[in-house]
């Protein structure tokens, strides 16, 4: 164990630095690659945790922090009229395509979240709450309570009142064999028997990731949310899309991730990719929801404007180069190649994405494990995840190009190859 890695060890709980056995300490960045203390150069296919979206050191970022640096104002306070905060808003609520739309900003997706629970259980005056099985939403106290993923939820107590459904559990047996079709309409049908049958009073919401993160970017089937939300309509129960790891083009097929399943959701929770390493997070809603929002609704930090210069400068960025469209290209060039490779290659039991969210399964945890220190040694960053620790998930900055795409799904074969070989 390096030195750093033991004092580390001493003083941050043990579940911090959790996918590498000797993870690296990154000392700087620039493009879409990082080096680490010992001047090894990696191309970072995690983004940092999907938080650099357009990269490392990006001019453009760096610029519009240090412009308002400049100004001597790192932080007023919400209590102000901030005009980047606004401009922000003003762009997020248009991409959102939710009507009459309102943003707060927060600093985190946990956050978010949790705002969007104030929000819903207030309007609603219900602590009903759907989520989906495997799902992760953060970490605090209610944020905790519409998480199933286990291994995230582990060692935590809520008081939401929650019910998880079906939906991107398609690996279980009795789903073996559906058409998209038919397990959409089983979803449907155990939505209708819950509300039915299985909760106290009026459900306030329900909230879900497009494409679960840490769940190991497991996908409902496009069509599912639709679906659900019909039902929903019915009831008046709002949809909460949690956005943090899907937003901003990452799928290439839509900006946010909901709209791939022709959703427009109630509201939508964000954070991770949007101040490209600055700490912002926010919700967009719909305009009466949002002005629910009295006391909640001044976060000390939320919208400053150094997060704010961060945030609109990445936003534009992605706008203006069409990031969106990058994602679906090298997404798929990437994708294809990987389910290519899979063919031939025993331990990989499923590859699966849209755009530049993608994930290799393989057979054990062990051997992700494996993996992960493999493709470390031969210079490519990924996460890892999934229920039971066996899902590879990488998601690359969106400004990949197309020559790092295909550098990395040559680095991503040749560890899978290795490993491979080892288990024959
Ligand atoms: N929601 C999802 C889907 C996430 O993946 C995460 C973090 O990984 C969160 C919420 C929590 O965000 P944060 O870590 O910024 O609090």
């Amino acid at each position: 164990m390096s030195d750093l890695l033991a004092r580390h060890r001493a003083v941050i709980p043990n579940w911090v630095a959790l996918y590498y056995n000797e993870p690296i300490e990154i000392v700087s960045g620039k493009g879409n690659r990082v080096v680490d203390a010992s001047g090894k150069s990696y191309l970072d296919f995690f983004a940092g945790i999907l938080t650099n979206m357009i990269g490392y050191d990006v001019p453009e970022v760096r610029e519009a922090v240090e412009r308002q640096l400049a100004t001597g104002v790192v932080h007023t306070s919400t209590v102000y009229l901030l005009r980047g905060q606004i401009e922000l808003a003003e762009k997020i609520a248009r991409l959102s395509g939710i009507p009459d739309a309102k943003v707060f900003f927060t600093n985190s997706g946990t956050e978010a979240n949790e705002t969007a629970l104030l929000l819903a259980t207030y309007a609603r005056k219900s602590d009903q709450v759907l989520a989906m099985r495997q799902s992760y939403h953060g970490r605090s106290f209610g944020a905790v309570g519409v998480t199933s993923n286990r291994a995230w939820k582990n060692n935590s107590y809520s008081p939401v009142n929650a019910t998880f459904l079906h939906g991107a559990d398609r690996h279980l047996p009795q789903f073996a064999g559906l058409s998209d079709a038919d397990y959409i309409k089983v979803c449907v049908e155990d939505l209708r028997h819950v509300l039915a049958t299985s909760v106290s009073n009026d459900v306030a919401a329900l909230i879900a990731e497009p494409i679960q993160g840490v769940g190991g970017f497991t996908m409902a089937p496009d069509g599912l949310f639709a679906a659900y939300k019909e039902v929903l309509d019915e009831e008046g129960i709002l949809f909460i899309s949690d956005e943090v790891q899907t937003g901003w083009g990452r799928t290439g097929s839509a900006f946010f991730g909901i709209q791939n399943h022709g959703v427009t959701p109630d509201m939508m929770t964000f954070a991770k990719g949007l101040g490209n390493g600055f700490a912002v997070g926010g919700i967009v809603a719909r305009g009466d929801l949002m002005d629910n929002l009295h006391a909640v609704g001044l976060a000390t930090f939320g919208g400053n404007p150094i997060s704010m210069a961060a945030a609109n400068a990445t936003l534009d960025y992605v706008l203006d180069h069409d990031l969106q469209a990058n994602a679906a290209r090298t997404g798929a060039l990437i994708i294809d190649g990987l389910r290519e490779a899979a063919k031939r290659l025993p331990i990989v039991t499923s590859v699966r994405g849209k755009g530049l969210m993608f994930a290799v399964e393989l057979a054990s945890s062990e051997l992700a494990a494996r993996f992960m220190e493999e493709s470390k040694k031969l210079g490519l960053l990924a996460g890892k995840g999934g229920l039971y620790g066996t899902a590879i998930r990488m998601a690359p900055p969106l400004t990949l190009t197309m020559d790092e795409a295909a550098e990395g799904l040559g680095i991503i074969v040749n560890a899978l190859e290795i490993i491979n070989d080892e288990v024959r």
